[in-house]
């Protein structure tokens, strides 16, 4: 894990030396809807311990034909059709067997992925791919903007399986079920939110599956660009249900907690489809302003 943490030394005339410390884990802190944030808040927020990393989560449904099958802090996403289904991050690659039991305890057979998509080439997210591809021969499809990345993550120096590669506004397809690529760049070069549609008890309702908008290090001019794109397309996507790469940046274990058969299910969020967005984009102009008063000293 990389961390910003920036001395910055100034020599003044009379020879006195100044140092002003920039960032670190603990700045910026910013405030969001009356929350206090850090990097190393959201950072503990979203991986939680080495076992909440590894740990099975409840597997769940959360809407239509999408179900929960990550760990307590890792998300991994089920999406199941009648020619097969949909696997959407393989997490840590020593996961790959809590998934696979989360996939049967909700009564569905591991062997039935088809597919295996991606949110973003980090290892948390995608170091499992190589191992899902052996043990259900799924096709792999990778953003482009991500495959060099994805390349270099060889759990036990297996290579990373990429069958199709695709670019942003591509759509990937099975039994009924249509998702739709956006590249959401910042995070990684080809971070990439996917969206759909499901029906559940007769209504339709749009689910976002956003990727990690979290900025690391130090935001060049370029990063900055795409991040300030990334925010504008978040925000532009229709949205009733806001998932996330880590289930801390839609309050699953909350939602989860209010799941009960004839109450309102807690996964349908209009109100909160931006939160997440809210929060990295504050913590991203607040990281910027650093950067610039520190260069401006
Ligand atoms: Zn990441």
């Amino acid at each position: 894990m990389k961390r910003l943490y920036t001395l910055l030394a100034a020599v003044a005339s009379s020879g006195v030396v100044i140092v002003a410390q920039q960032g670190g884990p603990d700045h910026p802190s910013v405030t969001v809807h009356g929350q206090v944030y850090t990097p190393r808040s959201i950072l503990a927020r979203n991986m939680g311990t080495n076992e909440d990393q590894t740990t099975q989560f409840p597997p769940h449904k959360i809407i239509g034909n999408i179900y929960y099958v990550g760990t307590k802090t890792l998300s991994s996403f089920l999406i199941v059709t009648p020619q097969g289904n949909i696997l959407l991050d393989s997490t840590y690659e020593r996961n790959v067997p809590v998934i696979q039991k989360s996939v049967s305890d909700l009564g569905f057979k591991f062997s039935d992925i088809k597919i295996l998509l991606g949110n973003h080439a980090h290892g948390d997210h995608q170091e499992g791919d190589a191992m899902v591809k052996q043990l259900t021969g799924a096709q792999v499809v990778a953003m482009a903007e991500d495959v060099d990345t994805l390349k270099a993550i060889k759990p036990g120096g297996k290579e990373h399986p990429i069958d199709r590669i695709i670019h942003d506004g591509d759509t990937v397809s099975l039994g009924g079920t249509t998702l739709t690529a956006h590249l959401t760049a910042g995070h990684t070069p080809g971070c990439t939110t996917w969206t759909t549609k499901v029906r559940d008890a007769g209504k339709d309702y749009d689910v976002v599956f956003h990727c990690s908008y979290r900025a690391q290090g130090t935001i060049t001019p370029a990063l900055a660009d795409a991040f300030n794109r990334t925010f504008k397309v978040a925000r532009a996507l229709p949205c009733d249900v806001p998932l996330g790469d880590h289930g801390a940046q839609y309050n699953m274990q909350e939602k989860y907690a209010k799941l009960k058969p004839g109450a309102p299910n807690p996964f349908i969020d209009k109100a909160n489809c931006n939160l997440e967005t809210d929060i990295q984009e504050a913590m991203f102009k607040a990281t910027l302003a650093e950067q610039q008063a520190a260069k401006t000293q």
